[in-house]
């Protein structure tokens, strides 16, 4: 016998029931885009190497260890499947020369892919629903896309601020950075007795990680350093603040997070994360920010733009772990069909019912008639139409109201279908 084969580990297959679930989830964020003005965009999932070493820099975990990259085996190209989908968007943009007369705002479903390992909200490929505002320099955006998330998060039923919540930082810009880098070396070079050995290391390579530092005895010194705020100038802290007051002003509840930084390079000014308690170590849904830089560094005309990805794994564990589903979806009809003879009829029907939108079920060589009830009951269709021989002979079909065992059976004319086909579908 051959060895059966098995998925990639760490990609999974999304199956029924459970792809409903993904379906319905798709379609409220599909109608959530058109009610903000965001138009879909698909870009390919195999990007030259380059488009993320460039786009995500190349001292980030993604870069470094993450991406799935291979050499095309026809002519030697370096490729990787997309781990984000930021970069390929702008690329896009760039090649099409799509920002030249304003803005755009896009959106975007799909697969990404990350080499990590495996585990709760954590898989290797996984998917993102995410936005690019591009060619927006203005603090609106940035609140029109946090609120807009709120937006979703109402529509899905989850409750902001118990089931999830906002942090807020502004990491300000480059030369910001670069200034309060400079002073954190310094402060951490003149206590450098009173760092641990890991902190010592980071001290040249990445002193902004020794403040992630979980040590205790380092806390103090932590508490006390350098903070990037006081770096802020006047434009960043004024783009912060008109962000902060659309949140206010929209009711919205959040947390300003100094140690909020984002993991890839391009970040700067806005930076946030949708945060939930509810799914353990994997708490982060959503993150996104403002990137006004990279258009720029992936050789368009410079451009800033903001955007986010939101893990759809996630947030579709956080609505299972909170017993919010997806509505179920019965179909209209159930069709039963006692002799197969009659099949040639029963199909003119039902072809007729289903374009005029009403969805119908059958199985008609499966099973006997009693099987074929019961799958009708089983089904949630409201109504079943038994094409008994009797009544096909006078041109006819009897409808039984599944749900209500008072409603007499009546017959309907198969002459008519289109006629009593809104009935079915409005019931
Ligand atoms: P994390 O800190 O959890 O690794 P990240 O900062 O790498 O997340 P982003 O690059 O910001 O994640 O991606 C946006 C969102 O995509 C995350 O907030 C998360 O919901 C989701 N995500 C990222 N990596 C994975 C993965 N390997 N499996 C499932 N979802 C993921
Ligand atoms: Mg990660």
């Amino acid at each position: 016998m051959a060895t059966t084969l098995r998925a990639v580990k760490g990609m999974n297959d999304i199956l029924p029931p459970d792809s409903a679930r993904w379906e319905w989830l798709e379609e409220q964020i599909r109608s959530l885009m058109r009610r903000y003005g965001y138009a879909n965009v698909r870009t390919p999932i195999v990007e030259p190497t380059a488009l993320f070493v460039r786009g995500l820099g190349e001292v980030t975990d993604i870069v470094e260890k993450e991406m799935y990259s291979f050499e095309d085996s026809m002519n030697g190209d370096r490729l990787s499947l997309r781990p984000e989908n930021t970069a390929g968007v702008v690329r896009s943009m760039i090649e099409h020369n799509l920002l030249r007369d304003g803005g755009r705002r896009l959106y975007y479903i799909g697969p990404m892919f990350r080499h990590e390992r495996p585990q709760k909200g954590r898989s290797r490929q996984f998917h993102q629903f995410g936005v690019e505002a591009l060619g927006y320099a203005g603090p609106d955006v940035d609140a029109e896309l946090i609120l807009l998330l709120r937006a979703l998060w109402r529509q899905l039923g989850l409750v902001e601020g118990s089931d999830i919540r906002l942090e807020l930082n502004s990491l300000g810009q480059p030369d910001e950075r670069q200034a309060h880098r400079a002073a954190l070396v310094d402060y951490l070079t003149a206590h450098a007795q009173q760092l641990d050995e890991d902190s010592q290391r980071r001290l040249h390579s990445n002193p902004l990680r020794i403040l992630d530092s979980k040590n205790p005895a380092m806390q103090a010194l932590i508490e006390a350093a350098p903070k990037l705020s006081d770096f802020l100038g006047a434009d960043s802290l004024a783009h912060f603040d008109a962000v902060r007051a659309v949140l206010d002003a929209a009711g919205l509840a959040y947390r300003v997070n100094p140690r909020l930084v984002r993991g890839l390079d391009y970040y700067n000014l806005t930076v946030f994360e949708w945060v939930t308690e509810r799914l353990g170590a994997q708490g982060t849904v959503c993150g996104g920010g403002r990137y006004d830089g990279l258009i720029e560094q992936l050789g368009g005309k410079p451009a800033p733009a903001v955007g986010f990805g939101l893990g759809m794994e996630r947030l579709l564990l956080l609505l299972e772990e909170l017993k919010i589903a997806a509505p179920a979806e019965a179909p209209n009809v159930y069709a039963v069909v006692p002799a197969a003879d009659a099949l040639p009829k029963v199909f003119a029907a039902l072809e007729t019912l289903r374009a005029a939108g009403v969805s119908v079920l059958m199985n008609a060589g499966l099973s006997g008639m009693k099987a074929q009830f019961r799958r009708a009951d089983s089904s949630g269709a409201r109504y079943a139409l038994i094409f008994g021989d009797e009544e096909l002979a006078r041109g006819e079909v009897a409808l039984k109201d599944l749900r209500d065992a008072a409603v007499p059976q009546r017959s309907l004319s198969l002459d008519k279908v289109a006629d009593w086909a809104a009935e079915l579908l409005n019931a």
